[in-house]
């Protein structure tokens, strides 16, 4: 690159510095939810690819005016739909530099001081979650990725305890493995099995209670019916009710059946960082695989997620590569999950961690249970909403005595655009679902939010 090419460069991240602080100092100001539609932001973005180049400076500038009618306040304080953090601030700056730095994070031969970073934040989890500190953590794009790296590590070693090496020969001789899932598992479960070659229809699925957890008298009954290899897939934290699975009754009995235990906590687990909600995770430790998510509740910008395997040598043997061009180092990132080529994801869960400390993440927690306890309570408050959830966690859902009323005040809070919250079905009845999942989130939104919601059902 000549001298102007690095003039360049330099113009094109000033622009970009200057129009992400623009874009977080307007958070507080702007609507929730994107004023323009996907299409007009295809119109935005379109026409014919052009002949010649822009100035990359340019380029930034346009990006960051024409996008912004189509953005999505998430890393505000008043956004609650799905289940979705913001973005800390040591983390999203950690994101920039992994940018700059360009890493392929694969490999600790080809990047040591990002492989050792996400080494050590996944050993900090482990320290937060009260999992073993010789378990395998494996950085991919989220839960879903989490789901998948785990469940392959549990099919490699279920199958092989039933003497039968599947990276080796295959799924389709293979002796039937049973996979057991909860009836409120989130659907990244059965996708992760569909990658698996285990179709919807062979999962064995186990009754849950009101509130979405697995009933344990009903895994039992399920377990007598059946035998050979054998995975149990339990949740902490239901993405509706935010409903912890009861880890102490149902992993002795699907470790009676001598079952590998899967736990989805994408955003639960990190209940078990607060000494104050740490027992809605007791017993979880017992488990073999654990899922979760760094860009919900620790939140750090998107993408990352851990899976998290009690014993190494068997996400080894589900992941090992084979390129003869590959330099081994020992244990590698590619060696745990999917993924060879990658960004260096866990640097802005290491600078997280690092900025918030123990004690940091334990108030983080504890603010977006409490978050959720306020929100309740405001709901409450305004007469014909109901709250339909035990709000135990991070989850508040709540609808109005009609579900084409509920729907529409759905709609409506989204137009009205103080604050986000996203639609669902809960046992046959429409659902408004808020996520306390930001570290953003301040006593003043949650009031702002109930004023705007107590309008809107007034105005209905
Ligand atoms: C969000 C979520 C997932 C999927 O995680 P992604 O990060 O979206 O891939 C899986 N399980 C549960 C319980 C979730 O809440």
């Amino acid at each position: 690159m000549d001298q102007s090419g690095f003039d360049d460069r330099t113009r094109a991240l000033d622009i970009a510095h200057r129009r992400a602080t623009e874009f977080l100092e307007d958070l507080d100001d702007r609507p929730v939810w994107p004023r323009a539609s996907l299409d007009e932001m295809l119109d935005a973005f379109g026409g014919p690819l052009p002949e010649d180049g822009t100035d990359p400076a340019q380029v930034i500038e346009e990006i960051a005016t024409r996008a912004d009618p189509g953005l999505v306040a998430i890393p505000g304080g008043r956004f609650f739909g799905f289940v979705i953090g913001g973005t800390h601030p040591a983390a999203l700056a950690a994101d920039w530099l992994v940018s700059t730095w360009d890493q392929n994070s694969g490999s600790s031969a080809l990047a040591p001081a990002t492989v050792a970073m996400e080494r050590i934040a996944g050993r900090w989890m482990l320290d937060l979650f009260g999992l073993p500190d010789s378990a395998s953590v494996g950085f991919v794009t989220g839960g879903q990725l989490a789901n998948f790296t785990c469940l392959a590590s549990a099919r490699q070693s279920v199958l092989a305890r039933a003497g039968w090496d599947v990276a080796e020969r295959g799924l389709r001789e293979a002796p039937p493995l049973r996979v057991v899932v909860g009836a409120d598992r989130h659907s990244s479960i059965d996708r992760a099995a569909r990658f698996l070659g285990i179709g919807r229809a062979e999962l064995i699925v186990v009754d849950s209670d009101d509130q979405g957890r697995m009933r344990p008298e009903a895994l039992e009954q399920q377990l007598l019916s059946g035998t050979g290899p054998l995975i149990v897939c339990l949740q902490a934290g239901e993405v509706h009710t935010g409903a912890f699975d009861d880890f102490e009754a149902l992993i002795p009995i699907a470790r009676a059946h001598d079952a590998w235990v899967h736990v989805d906590g994408a955003f639960g687990l990190w209940a078990a960082a607060s000494p104050a909600l740490r027992s809605l995770t007791a017993g979880m430790e017992h488990a073999n695989s654990w899922a979760t998510d760094a860009h919900k509740t620790l939140n750090v910008p998107y993408d990352c997620g851990m899976a998290i395997v009690r014993d190494p040598a068997d996400s080894i043997a589900a992941f090992r590569t084979g390129g003869d061009y590959l330099m081994y180092t020992g244990l590698d990132p590619w060696d745990v999950t999917p993924e060879l080529s990658r960004r260096a994801r866990g640097v802005p869960a290491w600078a997280a961690l690092k900025s918030l400390g123990r004690s940091g993440v334990a108030q983080l927690m504890d603010r977006l249970h409490a978050n959720a306890a306020a929100m309740a309570r405001g709901l409450r408050s305004i007469p014909g909403v109901h709250v339909v959830n035990d709000v135990d966690y991070t989850q508040v859902m709540f609808r109005l005595d009609d579900d084409a009323a509920t729907r529409a005040l759905g709609r409506a809070i989204l137009d009205e655009g103080t604050a986000a919250v996203t639609g669902a079905e809960w046992r046959g009845r429409a659902t408004q679902r808020c996520s306390m999942s930001s570290w953003a989130t301040t006593d003043a939104d949650i009031d702002r939010t109930v004023s705007a919601i107590r309008a809107l059902v007034q105005v209905a």
